[in-house]
């Protein structure tokens, strides 16, 4: 599973800060020209990545990560061609027209072709990557004309006998008529889920038919089954309904070639025996097309836990396959996050000291308590469907019984929710919401590296500590479960984050940074979570109560001492801290509680808690915050940018890997689509 894209667009708006469920490390500080946002068009914005750590692999780990790279690189065209068949021809249009027309770039309609082709590559097809809908063109069929005719010389992807006439006929429906292909993947059951998805996973075939094909393959007995239908296509020949299957000598085997030849290299420099056994289980497969052959592979890859690098490369999430079936290829290479291991490592160890000194009830402690250790990861490259819309978090295999008898790795990508969430400081939204330039600055100085410290503390200590009296049910709070069980996470990692502990153990530089953590919690909880939900919505969702609730209440309780204010300037609200000890007080007092509520089961408690704190939302604030939330007219979907890798030669021999991040989005787009695309 992607811990998916929708998650990221909540997460930028955390301003850095809190986001339980998602674990945050500390990258080095970025060069402050660094740009994280290079584009931005449409509903789109593309940001880019910075790779911590690259530079400390060894020459020979960096040979592995290069080749592993180009074996992601090389699917690109296979994912375009699943998301829709035209799509490459759709592609290698745009690409001939901005490479190849000599007319006038300066016209309004030029604009509108540009924005649109920068989709096109963004969804990798002319389809929504989010909403699966075809976005329409906003300039005429007449002006794609005049490209097409202006653009003399290019390589359009016209047959042997086809003319420019026949290519602008032939994409004319495709691109301008909303009923042709309008829907990616159709989610109407009532009607053939198949025929009505122009996603290219079936051709000619009815839902029944394929259906009716599976259900003959399948055992319904098998307890380790093969992912049906994982690797192919289903089309009719002669009257049949038969699988294409993907391999090195069939359904896109020339790039499944190059593939394979890139993973042969890589296996050639791999860091250990096992890793190499992976490489070449996953090659096998390739060659193959053989299922089984998938799942061996997936089987070695679990237990591969000692390799620095890894990668996914193959046909995996069945999001796009309207049955469910059918994996888009995607890849991804990356590997270990050693600080952010190291940092948890730190709080794991000292898991006693912190629950020890809890400020709940002694009969509500752990006697004994153990952290969870974490899972960091650094990207190196995303490729396929990973590309340029990415997932923050990794969760494989699928397939249900290789999770239950071996296991699963779950990992999240902590340079990339950085990416966010520094993208995120510099769009205006930090501005637009924190009540002075010192808040400001601190949250951009410190305000990664507390969310990193609080998620560690929440997913490391938080959900671990305390216990249940004897005989209470762990669903006793029923539906008010999870929004206290993320608060008391929450709590105990607010409690402890300013504590001198933190300084101590090296985690913070100074209590300052823990006061980028309250004024984050404070501000989300209270106000800019806001943004997520609808006029006239209550809260629904378990975090985001959770969060509101231990605002809210913290900002009554505080309110003789002043603890947190409401200030309002020049018409609108903030929410400010005025006192972090007392704040901290209170967090402490209303961890006691919640841990209380959670240890003896109590109900009744924790309905009043959430219900009084968690759920309502104040509609004037919540208009107020939506209408300045709009005006900053932020792209709700962002994608990335990959760096370059170059390899650097001595004597033949590949001796060491530079990286750089200064390629733009469309100079990226152009260069793929002519280094890692066949004809
Ligand atoms: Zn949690």
């Amino acid at each position: 599973m992607n811990i998916k894209k929708t998650l990221i667009f909540a997460l930028a708006l955390t301003l850095a800060v809190l986001a339980a469920g998602c674990r945050k490390s500390e990258p080095p500080a970025a060069a402050p020209e660094f740009a994280w946002q290079v584009d931005k068009f449409a509903d789109l914005r593309i940001l880019r990545y910075q790779v911590p750590g690259f530079a400390d692999l060894t020459p020979s780990q960096k040979e592995l990560v290069y080749y592993l790279s180009e074996a992601a690189l090389w699917g690109r065209d296979i994912i375009t061609d699943q998301n829709y068949k035209h799509n490459l021809a759709v592609r290698r249009t745009v690409e001939a027209i901005v490479e190849g027309y000599k007319g006038d770039r300066g016209d309004p309609q030029w604009t509108a072709f540009m924005t649109w082709a920068k989709r096109v590559w963004f969804s990798n097809g002319i389809h929504h990557h989010y909403s699966n809908d075809k976005f329409p063109p906003e300039f005429t069929p007449e002006y794609l004309a005049a490209l097409i005719k202006g653009s003399e010389g290019a390589a359009f992807p016209v047959g042997d006998s086809g003319t420019v006439d026949d290519l602008l006929a032939f994409l004319r429906p495709i691109l301008f008529d909303p009923d042709v292909d309008g829907k990616k993947v159709s989610q109407d059951a009532t009607k053939d889920l198949v025929t009505r998805s122009a996603v290219n996973f079936y051709d000619g075939v009815t839902q029944a038919e394929v259906e009716a094909y599976y259900k003959k393959l399948a055992d319904p007995k098998d307890p380790t089954p093969v992912s049906y239908g994982l690797n192919s296509r289903v089309v009719k020949k002669g009257g049949k309904v038969v699988e294409e299957v993907a391999s090195i000598d069939g359904l896109y085997g020339p790039h499944i070639s190059k593939i394979v030849h890139w993973l042969e290299k890589a296996a050639g420099v791999a860091e250990n025996d096992r890793q190499r056994q992976v490489i070449e289980a996953l090659v096998e497969y390739y060659r193959t097309g053989d299922l089984r052959k998938f799942d061996a592979y997936n089987i070695l890859w679990v237990h591969d836990l000692d390799s620095h690098v890894d990668f996914i490369n193959g046909f995996i999430e069945v999001y796009s396959d309207p049955l469910g079936m059918k994996g888009s290829w995607e890849a991804m290479v990356n590997f270990k996050d050693l600080a952010a291991t190291k940092r948890a490592d730190t709080i794991s160890a000292n898991a006693q000291w912190f629950e020890d000194r809890s400020p709940v009830d002694p009969r509500f402690k752990k006697k004994e308590v153990k952290g969870v250790s974490a899972k960091v990861i650094t990207a190196a490259i995303l490729g396929g469907d990973c590309y340029p819309s990415t997932p923050i978090g990794i969760n494989l295999p699928n397939a249900n019984w290789i999770r239950k008898n071996h296991g699963s790795k779950s990992v999240t990508i902590e340079n990339i929710t950085y990416a966010y969430d520094q993208a995120s400081l510099d769009s205006g939204f930090g501005k637009e919401f924190t009540w002075s330039d010192e808040i400001l600055e601190r949250a951009k100085r410190y305000g990664a590296l507390a969310g990193n410290i609080h998620t560690d503390l929440h997913e490391v200590l938080g959900h671990g500590s305390g216990q249940l009296l004897p005989g209470v049910s762990s669903e006793a709070l029923r539906n008010y479960h999870s929004p206290v069980e993320e608060s008391r996470a929450d709590l105990f990692a607010l409690y402890y984050i300013m504590d001198e502990k933190m300084v101590e153990l090296g985690l913070l530089p100074s209590l300052d940074a823990a006061k980028a953590a309250y004024d984050g919690q404070i501000r989300n909880g209270l106000m800019t979570q806001l943004t997520r939900i609808q006029p006239g919505k209550t809260i629904e969702q378990a975090h985001m109560r959770g969060r509101a609730m231990v605002a809210h209440w913290a900002y009554e309780k505080g309110k003789p001492d002043n603890v947190i204010s409401r200030q309002t300037r020049d018409g609108k609200t903030f929410f400010v801290v005025n006192d972090y000890v007392q704040l901290r007080r209170l967090f402490g007092e209303l961890l006691a509680d919640v841990q209380r509520i959670t240890s003896e089961g109590d109900y009744a408690a924790a309905r009043d808690l959430i219900e009084t704190y968690g759920v309502q939302v104040d509609p004037e604030l919540h208009r107020e915050v939506l209408e300045r939330y709009a005006k900053l007219d932020l792209a709700p979907y962002s994608g990335f940018v990959n760096p370059v890798y170059t390899p650097v030669f001595e004597n033949g021999r590949m001796v060491d890997v530079k990286i750089s991040f200064d390629e733009g989005y469309v100079e990226q787009m152009l260069r793929y689509g002519k280094e890692y695309s066949l004809r």
